[in-house]
């Protein structure tokens, strides 16, 4: 196995996100990487007639939701008893903050579930599949 130096953990909130994270925790130690759990908080812009919301506006918005997704980020990483992690909450469409923070960041693996809200009755989810398709470094898809 190659060895990582930066791994990004994208996290969900499904019940598999503990798999997810105790995989990327197992190659973290096997490499001595540091490890970044990152989570996306979806939000659609709508363009309508009368009103426009953007990305930026909806950010600033709700921070209380970024700070909520935060806790619930190191809950997470407590239960798999990850110690040292980065905690990172970014809005916007999953696969593509996903892998614009890998390449901002050096991540060299990028861990995924293979399956999470969007991926039911598909082989790879939707999140798993635009990430595997837009990263520029190793993307780990976790069975689920
Ligand atoms: P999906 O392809 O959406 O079914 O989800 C597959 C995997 O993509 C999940 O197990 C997560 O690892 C990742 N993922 C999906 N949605 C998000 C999100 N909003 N933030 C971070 N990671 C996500």
């Amino acid at each position: 196995m190659a060895d990582y130096k930066n791994i990004l953990a994208a996290v969900d909130y499904t019940a598999e996100s503990h798999q997810v994270l105790q995989r990327a925790k197992n190659v973290a130690e096997q490499s001595s990487a540091e490890i970044t759990l990152l989570h996306v908080i979806e939000i659609t812009p709508v363009i309508g007639e009368f009103e426009t919301f953007s990305y930026v506006d909806l950010y600033t918005d709700q921070p209380e939701m970024i700070d909520r997704a935060e806790r619930d980020l190191k809950c997470l990483a407590e239960d798999v008893e990850m110690t040292d992690a980065v905690f990172k909450v970014i809005p916007g469409v999953p696969k593509v903050e996903i892998t614009s923070y890998a390449e901002e960041y050096d991540i060299d693996l990028i861990v995924v579930g293979s399956h999470g809200r969007h991926g039911i009755s598909l082989i790879l989810g939707s999140t798993a599949n635009g990430v595997l398709h837009r990263a520029k470094c190793d993307v780990l898809a976790v069975r689920v």
